[in-house]
C-alpha cells in the first residue's frame, strides 16, 4: 500500500494530463508501483451539456452541466477529487505531466515547461492544429491550478527522433520540405517506447539484444520498427493520418486523391481534412469507428463491416512485410492498444500463414483474455508474437517523475 492509499501525503505522486480539443483526460498515478491513485475522463468541454467521470478508491463520481473551458475542467477535476474524500493537494504533487502530440523538430526528450517551452508548443500548432493548442491550454491552467508544481512536457514524436533520414524524409522538393519542416515525425512514441521495453523485461532480455515490430492498434493505430530499443521506422509521418486503417482515418492513400476530389467533387481543404481525418477509416467503410460494432456487423453478416475487417488487417499484415524486410527479420511481433490487446481475430488474420517466415500464432494463447504481457506464438515459432498491454500515463508519470528527479 502507497502513502497516499493510507491517507498520508506523499510527494512522489505525478499528475498526467492528456488534453484534447474538447476533453482531458487524467490520472494520478505513483510512478514506481504504477499504483493508480484516481483516473478520470472530462468531455465536452466548451459545449452545452459537458460531463465528468471520476473513479478513485473503486468508486464512480460523475459531473454533468456546462464546463466552459480547459481551466473549467481542472476546477471540476478538483471538486471531483475533494468529493472523493482525497483532495488533489498540491504540495502532495512532484509534478504534473502532460501529454503533447507534436514536439516537431524541437523537442525530443521531456521537458521542464517556461514561458519560452509553452510558447515554442503553441507555434507546432500548424503541425497538429486539434492537438497542440489543447495541450498548450491545458498546461498553462494547470500552472495556474498548481503554482509552484513543476509541469512537464512528454511528446508523442519523442520516440521517433531516432528515425535514419532515409525513412524520415519525404521524396519531395527538398527546399520545400526544409522551409515548412515536412518529414515523418511519427506518433504514439510513448506507447511503442513503453511496450517495446515491457517486451524485453517480460522475455528476461536485454533491450538491445532484441528487433521489434509493434503494432499499436487502438482508436488511432501505428506500426514501428524498433532494433535493439532505437526507433527505425514508424507508419505516422507528419501527422497521425499516416499509415494504417484508424476508427475514422484513412490511413495510407494516394495523394493523388485529393486533387482528384479537388477538380471532380470541389473539396476545399477543410473538406479534405474532414474526409479524410473523420469521416474515412473504419466509420468511412463500415458506418461504425469503434472496432467491436465492426465486429459485431461482421458477424451478423454485414459486407461492409466484413470489408472493413479485411482491409484493416492487409494494412497491418502489410507493415509487418516491411518491417520484417526493413529490421532484416524480427524476434518479436507485438500486438497493443485496445485492438491489439483485446481483438485474436485481428491478430489471428494479421499474421495468418506467415510460417515460412518463422511466424506462427498459438490459436488457444490468441484466445486468451489477459491484462498481463502475454505470448501468443506456437514454441516453434522462430519469431515470438507478444500482446502487451500499453500504459501512456504510466510511461508519461515516469518520464516526468525522472526529469523533476534528476534535476
Ligand atoms: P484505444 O484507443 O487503445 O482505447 O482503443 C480503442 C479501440 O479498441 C476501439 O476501436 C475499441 O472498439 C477497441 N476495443 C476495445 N475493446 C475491444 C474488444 N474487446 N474487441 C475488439 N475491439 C476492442
Amino acid at each position: 500500500m502507497t502513502a497516499a492509499s493510507t491517507g498520508t501525503p506523499s510527494t512522489a505522486l505525478v499528475l498526467v494530463i492528456n488534453c484534447g480539443s474538447s476533453s482531458m483526460k487524467y490520472q494520478l498515478v505513483e510512478p514506481v508501483s504504477a499504483e493508480v491513485l484516481a483516473a478520470g475522463l472530462v468531455e465536452r468541454i466548451g459545449e452545452e451539456q459537458g460531463r465528468a467521470v471520476h473513479s478513485a478508491g473503486g468508486q464512480d463520481r460523475e459531473f454533468t452541466g456546462p464546463i466552459a473551458d480547459h481551466g473549467a475542467a481542472l476546477g471540476i477535476i478538483a471538486d471531483l477529487f475533494a468529493e472523493s474524500g482525497r483532495p488533489l493537494d498540491p504540495a502532495g504533487l512532484l509534478a504534473v505531466g502532460h501529454r503533447v502530440v507534436h514536439g516537431g523538430a524541437v523537442f525530443g526528450d521531456p521537458v521542464l515547461v517556461d514561458d519560452h517551452v509553452l510558447g515554442q508548443i503553441r507555434e507546432l500548432a500548424a503541425l497538429a492544429p486539434l492537438h497542440n493548442p489543447a495541450a498548450a491550454t491545458g498546461i498553462e491552467r494547470a500552472r495556474e491550478a498548481f503554482p509552484g508544481v513543476p509541469q512537464v512536457a512528454v511528446f508523442d514524436t519523442a520516440f521517433f527522433r531516432t528515425l535514419p533520414a532515409a525513412a524520415h524524409t519525404y521524396a519531395i522538393d527538398a527546399q520545400v520540405a526544409a522551409e515548412h519542416q515536412i518529414r515523418r515525425y511519427g506518433f504514439h512514441g510513448t506507447s511503442h517506447q513503453y511496450v517495446s521495453g515491457q517486451v524485453a523485461l517480460a522475455l528476461g532480455r536485454d533491450i538491445t539484444d532484441l528487433d521489434q515490430i509493434v503494432l499499436h492498434l487502438g482508436n488511432g493505430a501505428s506500426a514501428s520498427a524498433v532494433a535493439g530499443g532505437i526507433a527505425v521506422e514508424t507508419s505516422m509521418g507528419l501527422t497521425p493520418l499516416e499509415g494504417l486503417v484508424m476508427g475514422t482515418r484513412s490511413g495510407d492513400v494516394d495523394p493523388g486523391v485529393l486533387f482528384y476530389l479537388a477538380r471532380v467533387a470541389g473539396l476545399d481543404t477543410d473538406g479534405l481534412d474532414t474526409l479524410l481525418n473523420r469521416r474515412s477509416g473504419l466509420l468511412g467503410l463500415a458506418g461504425v469507428n469503434d472496432f467491436r460494432d465492426v465486429q459485431t456487423r461482421m458477424d451478423a453478416g454485414n459486407d461492409a463491416a466484413r470489408l472493413a475487417f479485411d482491409v484493416y488487417c492487409h494494412r497491418v499484415r502489410k507493415y509487418v512485410g516491411a518491417y520484417l524486410a526493413v529490421l532484416g527479420g524480427a524476434d518479436v511481433i507485438t500486438f497493443t492498444a485496445g485492438v491489439g490487446e483485446n481483438a485474436p481475430a485481428v491478430r489471428a488474420a494479421v499474421l495468418a500463414g506467415l510460417e515460412r517466415l518463422g511466424i506462427e500464432i498459438d490459436a488457444e494463447r490468441n484466445a486468451v483474455r489477459s491484462k498481463e504481457p502475454r505470448v501468443i506464438s506456437t514454441d516453434a515459432s522462430t519469431v515470438t508474437v507478444m500482446v502487451v498491454p500499453t500504459n501512456e500515463e504510466l510511461a508519461i508519470a515516469r518520464a516526468t517523475a525522472q526529469l523533476v528527479q534528476q534535476g
